[in-house]
């Protein structure tokens, strides 16, 4: 099972989750914490 990384609205870092979905570093809530796509996926965008 891959590793969902989200980005942190509030510190700017990729994070992941803690348990409670808060972000590790700052403390922000979920809803401060935006889903990444798989990196490859979005290069197999581009070159389409
Ligand atoms: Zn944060």
């Amino acid at each position: 099972m891959k590793e969902q990384k989200y980005l942190c609205k509030v510190c700017g870092q990729m994070i992941r989750p803690t348990p409670a979905g808060t972000c590790p570093l700052c403390g922000a809530p979920r809803e401060m914490l935006v889903l990444q796509r798989d990196r490859d996926d979005e290069e197999n965008d581009l070159k389409k």
